[in-house]
């Protein structure tokens, strides 16, 4: 959708991140990944500028889980949406 805006505001964030949470985050994450664009990297889920407002949720919430980055990337390898 060209033209259309993101809004500015993040998401908020769990209080308590649970092992559900830590769950969506990664879903989130994977679903929305970095795809190349016109004009650079964009979300292949909604074509917003990479990282979307659910991608930096998804991560937000994996780091007030206290995952490194290096978990995270292998959570994300592991989810079965993940692309290789
Ligand atoms: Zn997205």
């Amino acid at each position: 959708m060209p033209g259309a805006a993101e809004p500015l505001d993040e998401l908020p964030l769990p209080p308590y991140v649970t092992a559900e949470d830590v769950g969506f985050a990664v879903r989130a994450i994977v679903v929305h990944a970095e795809e190349s664009g016109r004009d650079g990297p964009v979300c292949r889920h909604d074509l917003f500028p990479y990282p979307c407002r659910l991608h930096r949720w998804g991560r937000a919430v994996l780091a007030r889980r206290g995952l490194t980055d290096t978990e995270v990337a292998a959570l994300v390898a592991r989810h079965p949406g993940a692309e290789s």
